[in-house]
């Protein structure tokens, strides 16, 4: 069987690596000229960790983990305003380390080959698979085209209506990168440090070896990106003090600058016959969420597994059968994960001073004994059994 995968993401490479090693024909195309390093900084834990785990990345993710002993609010000289000391909890759970670094530990164990700087140009289905044309101009028939490329998927665009509303804005613009300076890096020093005024959010982690990961978050109405991110973020943040007129200064451009709106995407169909939908290109849950790269490799997983690639038994038959209890599995967590998010919009950028007094209240409470460990298991909703035993979730 022959796969073509858009997107060599963390999903599209989950997917990659567990479907050559049951004798599927693998070959991934990606937009990107070469492999995406970097990027912000995620909190990596619940079922995607499991699946990482078992695909015998555990060692490579601790050491690619970055520890972060304390979360702290600063104000605009860089005083804590509130802080919490980050319970053992935390790092028994959590894997805190660039979205490139988990991408690059699993791309290192992937043999498929990975067109770079290439996409799918166009793809005609039929009943046994997928004529797909690449930027290239070369064409490909595949038995499965698998839109792996993100929440603004080409895939899904051409295989779905192209106006469907899939994209739902969550009222935020996001941006992040990463920078060195040994100086910065040692005043924030294993803290996670964030400054908030009224619709605004700046936050940094220090990398080690005198980098840092600088991640801006602004309430702003308006989907539509600027025409010059740096130049925005300059005019948002320049003024605020804290570290954030030298950080400024080592804002690079896109595409090495991050910059997006903060999105979640609801589909309601993720396959068209023999063209599937995975990650964040049809289950985006935001950052508000705290969940998506987990939750990509949780879907990779499912995938694989109703496809009969996992090991687990009673999988595979017919494709299309497999597509659709695979959707039936991971949506309703999606949708969950989603809705949490949602809730939680209102608190990364608080819209008003009164937001971020009670959220500053909120973090001095969860610093008294015991607090922490219930903030944080309250944050880190993992209680999702979506690989643990496969078969018992397959419905039909
Ligand atoms: C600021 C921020 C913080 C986050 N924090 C966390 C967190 O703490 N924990 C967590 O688990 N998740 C977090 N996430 C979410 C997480 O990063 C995503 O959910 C995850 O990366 C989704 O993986 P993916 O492979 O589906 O998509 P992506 O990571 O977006 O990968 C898609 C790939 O497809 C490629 N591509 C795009 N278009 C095309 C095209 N037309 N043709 C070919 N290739 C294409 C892209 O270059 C990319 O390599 C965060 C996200 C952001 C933005």
């Amino acid at each position: 069987m022959k796969v073509l995968v858009c997107g060599a993401g963390v999903a599209g490479l989950t997917l990659a690596w567990h479907l050559e090693r049951s004798g599927w024909e693998v070959e991934l195309v990606e937009r990107a000229p070469a492999f995406r390093d970097g990027g912000y900084m995620i909190d990596f834990y619940g079922p995607g960790h499991e699946v990482a785990r078992r695909m015998g990345l555990g060692d490579r993710l601790e050491q690619a983990r970055h520890p972060v002993t304390e979360l702290a609010y600063v104000d605009h000289h860089g005083r804590p305003t509130s802080r919490l000391t980050m319970p053992a909890e935390f790092a028994e759970k959590v894997v805190s380390l660039p979205r490139g670094e988990l991408a690059r530990a699993v791309h290192d164990d992937v043999r498929a080959p990975v067109r770079y700087g290439v996409s799918v140009e166009a793809a005609a289905r039929d009943r046994h698979g997928v004529t797909v044309r690449l930027t290239d101009g070369t064409e490909r028939r595949v038995d499965l085209l698998v839109g792996a490329d993100g929440a603004h998927s080409r895939v899904r665009g051409l295989a779905f209506e192209q106006d469907h509303p899939f994209v739902r804005h969550l009222g935020h613009h996001v941006a992040a990168y990463t920078l060195t300076d040994p100086e910065l890096s040692r005043r924030v020093g294993q803290r996670y440090e964030m400054l908030t005024v009224p619709g605004l959010m700046a936050g940094t982690y220090a990398l080690g070896g005198g980098r840092l990961t600088m991640l801006f978050l602004r309430r702003e109405a308006d989907p539509g990106l600027p025409a010059d991110p740096r130049a925005a973020l300059r005019h948002h943040y320049g003024d605020l003090g804290w570290i954030l007129p030298e950080a400024l200064r080592h804002c690079p451009d896109p595409p090495v600058l991050y910059y997006d709106q903060v999105t979640q995407v609801h589909v309601d169909e993720w396959s068209r016959g023999r063209v599937v939908l995975l990650g964040d290109a049809c289950q985006a849950v935001s950052l508000f969420a705290g969940h998506g790269a987990s939750l990509a490799m949780a879907g990779a997983w499912v995938l694989a597994d109703e496809l009969g690639a996992t090991g687990e038994p009673g999988a595979a038959g017919d494709v299309r059968d497999a597509l659709a209890r695979y959707q039936r599995r991971m949506r309703p967590v999606v949708l969950e994960v989603q809705r949490f998010g949602r809730r939680f919009v209102h608190w990364m950028a608080p819209s008003g001073r009164w937001r971020i007094a009670a959220r500053d209240a909120m973090l001095r409470l969860a610093s008294l004994p015991g607090g922490g460990r219930i903030l944080v298991g309250s944050l880190i909703n993992e209680g999702h059994d979506l690989i643990s035993s496969a078969g018992g979730h397959r419905q039909g």
